[in-house]
């Protein structure tokens, strides 16, 4: 920053450029803010040029946005470069206006929402990869595993005017699994977090196709798929155990009810 002169109100000349570190609270929270001033050297007083007093807002902002886990606008710039995106490209394939970008990377503070938003975005994601697991969904895929399971288990999991309580449950351990273990998920389901559990996102819809479904038709299964299929089956040899171990699961327990369970969330799966 340029050096200006600036002289002390109360007379005792040329007041000196000075860095600091401001403590402060912040919407309730103690932050420490690297702040660059003037300062009189004979009475103490402080007083900021209009660069340094925008320079402190921004400063404040980034020290409560890394105080709360939220991405900074310093974060933001260089994720969006990292990418080679313009502000115009990020907003885009955000959904929201580049006005948005501008500010947050300014300033304003994102919500925590917006920041999952941006961190997806920022990993060079679509949602679609987050809702699929790169893979693309098929209904016969969904069949096949289920065939799987059923032959690994010696039983019926899918059965008539089913719910899919629980093959819906194996169905996710098995995407889920997947996409942790070998990069994409099996069936390109994309799942959400109901009050009974994970499960397939508007399966009242896919239910009856999936029970038409011709399963001959889905690309087979790959010996790593059926590996992971056979330690579900082996670790859940029962329909409540898996029931029991979906209800425990944080990637489920943390979405508010009704949201998709997102697949960049496979690598905390606790129960298997
Ligand atoms: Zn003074």
């Amino acid at each position: 920053m340029k050096e200006k002169d600036m002289s002390c109100p109360d007379g005792h000349g040329k007041m000196k450029v000075t860095r600091t570190h401001e403590k402060m609270k912040f919407r309730g929270v103690d932050i420490d803010v690297p702040a660059e001033q003037y300062v009189c050297p004979v009475c103490g007083i402080k007083a900021g040029t209009i660069e340094q007093t925008s320079a402190i807002q921004k400063a404040i902002s980034n020290a409560y946005r890394k105080a709360t886990h939220l991405l900074t606008g310093t974060d933001i710039i260089e994720g969006r470069k990292k990418l080679n995106l313009t502000q115009a490209a990020l907003a885009k394939h955000m959904n929201v206006g580049i006005a948005s970008i501008k500010r947050w990377e300014s300033g304003l503070i994102q919500s925590k929402s917006m920041d999952q938003s941006l961190r997806i975005a920022l990993r060079g994601q679509t949602l679609g990869d987050i809702c699929t697991g790169n893979q693309e969904f098929s209904i016969p895929r969904i069949k096949l595993v289920l065939k799987q399971f059923e032959s690994v288990l010696g039983k019926t999991i899918l059965k008539k005017n089913d719910k899919m309580l629980f093959a819906a449950k194996y169905l996710w351990y098995a995407d889920m699994l997947a996409h942790r273990e070998l990069g994409e998920s099996m069936t390109g389901s994309t799942y959400a977090a109901l009050p009974y559990g994970p499960q397939l996102n508007n399966y009242r819809d896919l239910i009856d196709d999936i029970v038409k479904a011709d399963e001959s038709k889905a690309k087979p299964l790959s010996p790593e798929e059926k590996k992971v299929i056979n330690r579900i089956a082996m670790k859940f040899h029962k329909e409540q155990m898996i029931y029991d171990a979906a209800h425990k699961e944080p990637i489920w327990k943390k979405q508010p009810k009704g949201a998709i369970i997102p697949y960049s969330d496979s690598c905390e799966l606790a129960e298997i």
